[in-house]
């Protein structure tokens, strides 16, 4: 199969570029040259301007959605919108997370209950709300895509209520695989290596953790956003069609190594 033609004559919902450093950029790139259609949701007005100029320079005519996945009600719109211009989509990229800034700095233990539930409902319920209302629309052979980070399964310092939320998240990637894959829909996700983003300057001290993992991982080097984009269409395309429920590493090897 021709990469450029992976996608073709497929619709996607793209949910969380910021900029053009965005992860959710990256993968849009890679899923528009490779053929297929796109939607993009952004978070609220304060980023609009940004996206709608990033979207009208590169890939004119794609539609263009708010939504703050904190709000079921903006949650319903969006489907609505998708449900009345589309009808039907063949997949999802979830690539959206928010914490306090003040609880990715210092120890865990210090979480607020505040910060912990906005730091679930953010990053990871927002894959359960968004999928509910999406399902029924996506077409079999479907695929929803999240990102994720390695702060799930070990200490990564400052990382803290994130990390805890991101467990949550690979968790509800495998059982929203299990619900949905007997109507042949995939949910997996792509545990992507450190990468500096908007979210990611949220971390205290997030380039002496880049400078640490650069020397350690197999390759030795970092992953870049096109390479975590690479292994988002993989999981968008019919290449990976007995694929779901997983979380695949796109960290140039970090996540096999000790300290
Ligand atoms: P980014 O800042 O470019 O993207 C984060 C997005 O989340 C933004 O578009 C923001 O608007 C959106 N968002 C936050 N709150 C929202 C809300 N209430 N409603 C809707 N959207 C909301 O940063 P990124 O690094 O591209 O992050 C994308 C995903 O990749 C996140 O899930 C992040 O945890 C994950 N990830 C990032 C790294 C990294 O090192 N940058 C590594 C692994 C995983």
């Amino acid at each position: 199969m021709n990469v450029d033609q992976m996608l073709s004559g497929k619709k996607f919902l793209i949910m969380g570029v910021a900029n053009q450093r965005s992860i959710a950029w990256a993968i849009a790139k890679a899923f528009s040259s490779a053929g297929a259609e796109l939607a993009f949701s952004y978070q609220n007005e304060r980023f609009k301007g940004k996206v709608e100029k990033l979207v009208e320079e590169e890939m004119a005519g794609s539609l263009l959605l708010p939504c703050d996945v904190t709000d079921d009600s903006a949650i319903d719109n969006l489907a609505a919108i998708i449900k009345e211009k589309w009808g039907a989509l063949h997949g999802v990229v979830h690539s959206l997370a928010y914490a306090k800034k003040e609880e990715l700095d210092g120890q865990y233990l210090n979480t607020s209950r505040e910060g912990f539930l906005l730091a679930q409902n953010i990053s990871a319920y927002s894959l359960t709300a968004v999928t509910n209302r999406l399902y029924p629309m996506i077409k079999k052979g479907g695929s929803i895509i999240t990102l994720t980070f390695q702060g799930s399964e070990r200490v990564v310092p400052n990382y803290n209520v994130m990390g805890v939320a991101k467990a949550s998240l690979e968790a509800s990637v495998r059982y929203l695989a299990a619900d949905l894959g007997p109507m042949g829909i995939r949910v997996n996700a792509v545990s992507a290596g450190p990468i500096r983003t908007l979210s990611a300057k949220g971390v205290k001290d997030f380039n002496r953790l880049l400078e640490g993992v650069e020397d350690k991982t197999p390759l030795r080097r970092l992953a870049d956003a096109d390479e975590v984009a690479g292994t988002a269409l993989f999981l968008a395309s019919e290449l990976s069609s007995s694929v779901t429920g997983t979380i695949l590493y796109a960290d140039c090897g970090y996540n096999i190594m000790g300290n």
